[in-house]
């Protein structure tokens, strides 16, 4: 029978069951489709599959789709309250497809100044070749958009929070001023998971992730997702999933599956956990500014409180110190927070990040944390050996 689902069913409910109703030979678990190619009973399926709509099922071909991704990506669509979820090989891999959709030569892109580091290397250094510009704004202020955008301007693309200095857009604004003047938007929702904020019901055309992080939730994938309209989504699969070949690995597709599982167990245990240690931190003497989305004391509440569910476990603060030097002794003594990029899975992570977005005078250093699955008092003690140094 298949399982019945409507848009207020519990994540969790989607995430055990939405998708996998077939159980081949019974197996409880989807099997890992691990083909590069799928046969036809003949020819005439065959051409009806080239032909057809890219979007159509059966698949032919793993470089555009499997049945293990299939799986993931209607879970994704469900959570995101999307038409359609692409998964391909990494985050940058779903922001590349998804911003290259947007853009031709001569055309304007808005982004904020603070975006994810790639990104902004795409746009600023990468499609310039190509005679795409761009213009950078602090991204609080819809009025602040509104002013630097051209007739030419394509895209609007956000990351809300931004994830060194996690800073927010007032999506819903936007998005009314984008759509009155034909721009398209894109926004970055991996910190959020579509769990703490639904961008396509605040108007976004496009959701990326990284599904690396809190997605994947085991450090042991790269991965990412793309959701949009089925219009926009079979566009992206004629050109940029089809052309590019980003295509997400089926063994990654399943590990991908497996962490989405729990997705929601463990987002609530990083939140606790997170809100827990950053108001710790904020109550040290040595520390200037928490960086933290639930906190009453965040630059940006009022656009907290409108849009998101909750906050997850990432966050970053700075030292009333600048030095480079002390930053990295600060880190070095950390035993539990393990020094490292990335984030979402069981393992606590901290890494000094050098910022400097056009409000800053000169560039400032914020330590970023990641709080894992362990126990808060842990990492609490942990960073105690941290600020030892300190004083030291
Ligand atoms: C990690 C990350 C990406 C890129 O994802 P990859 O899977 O590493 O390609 C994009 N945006 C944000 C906010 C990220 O943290």
């Amino acid at each position: 029978m298949a399982y019945a689902w409507d848009p207020g069913t519990d994540p969790l409910d989607i995430l055990a069951h939405l998708g996998e109703d077939d159980h081949p030979n019974g197996a409880v678990i989807p099997p890992i489709y691990q083909n590069s190619l799928f046969v036809f009973p003949n020819t005439e399926g065959l051409l009806g599959a080239l032909e057809g709509s890219p979007l159509a099922k059966p698949e032919h071909y793993s470089r555009l789709s499997n049945p293990t991704m299939d799986v993931v990506e209607q879970k994704i669509a469900a959570l995101e309250g999307s038409d359609q979820c692409k998964v391909v090989g990494s985050g940058m891999a779903a922001i590349s497809n998804a911003v290259f959709s947007t853009v031709k030569a001569g055309s304007h892109v808005v982004l904020p100044d603070t975006t994810y580091g790639p990104v902004r290397k795409l746009i600023e250094q990468y499609l310039s070749r190509f005679g795409v510009s761009h213009t950078y704004v602090h991204g609080g202020s819809v009025d602040e958009i509104i002013a630097v955008t051209r007739p030419e301007t394509s895209l609007i693309y956000l990351e809300s929070p931004t994830s060194a200095l996690f800073r927010l857009q007032d999506i819903p604004a936007i998005t009314e001023f984008a759509r009155s003047r034909g721009i398209s938007t894109i926004i970055d929702n991996t910190y959020s998971t579509p769990l703490y904020l639904r961008p396509i019901d605040l108007g976004v055309d496009i959701v990326c992730h990284s599904a690396t992080k809190y997605m994947g939730g085991h450090s042991d994938i790269t991965a990412g997702a793309i959701c949009t309209s089925e219009e926009r989504m079979e566009q992206m699969m004629r050109f940029e999933v089809g052309l590019f070949g980003n295509a997400l690995h089926p063994m990654s597709a399943w590990l991908l599956n497996r962490g989405l599982r729990t997705m929601p167990l463990r987002l609530t245990r990083h939140e606790a956990t997170a809100n827990t240690v950053a108001a710790w931190v904020e109550a040290r003497p040595e520390v200037s500014v928490v960086h933290h989305l639930s906190l009453e004391s965040f630059a940006q509440r009022d656009l907290y409180l409108k849009m998101f569910k909750g906050s997850t476990g990432l966050f970053s603060f700075e030292l009333k110190t600048d030095s480079r030097a002390i930053i990295t002794k600060f880190c070095d003594a950390l035993q539990i927070f393990q020094r490292g990029i990335s984030w979402g899975g069981h393992e606590s992570l901290v890494v000094p990040i050098h910022a400097k977005p056009a409000d800053y005078e000169t560039a400032r250093w914020a330590i970023r944390l990641y709080c894992g699955l362990e126990a808060p008092e842990t990492l609490i003690a942990d960073l105690e050996r941290g600020f030892a140094t300190l004083s030291a």
